[in-house]
């Protein structure tokens, strides 16, 4: 599943005339095996230990190559560092309030709302952002064990 993905996200580089070095292919390939929405940071740390000389800056790099090919959507929040979501499909997300963890969750886009916003504000809408906070399962199972 994950290999195909990748196969398909190297053709769109290739496609885009992006070269593929190999630390790129590595933050792709993290991308999609995790499923995780990480930081840059968090991708850094993973690629450490296989990639001496990479840098920060390197991963951040390559996250708007990526980003800028269509490939990867960075999610921003606030002064918190931005997560990087390789599921571009469309899909919504739920944030764990205890753990920061961000998973993804399919339900029908609400056009509807863009419509009605659109119509009660005169704007041009471009997109909208939806997400739901709660405790996640592994923190509900922390918070049972405390008790
Ligand atoms: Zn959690
Ligand atoms: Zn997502």
């Amino acid at each position: 599943m994950s290999e195909k993905r990748l196969r398909q996200a190297i053709d769109t580089l290739k496609d885009s005339g992006v070269r593929i070095t190999p630390q790129r292919h590595a933050v792709l390939e993290y991308l999609l095996t995790s499923m995780v929405h990480p930081t840059a940071d968090e991708i850094y740390k993973a690629l450490e230990s296989k990639f001496p000389n990479m840098s920060v800056a390197t991963v951040y790099n390559n996250l708007r190559v990526l980003r800028e090919v269509g490939l990867v959507r960075e999610l921003t929040y606030g002064d918190a560092s931005s997560r990087f979501d390789c599921n571009t499909t469309e899909h919504y997300h739920i944030i764990c309030n205890e753990c920061g963890k961000i998973v993804d969750f399919q339900y029908p886009s609400l056009q509807e709302v863009e419509s009605l916003a659109e119509q009660v504000t005169g704007f041009n809408v471009s997109h909208h952002r939806l997400e739901i906070y709660g405790t996640c399962e592994d923190c509900k199972h922390v918070a049972a064990a405390k008790h």
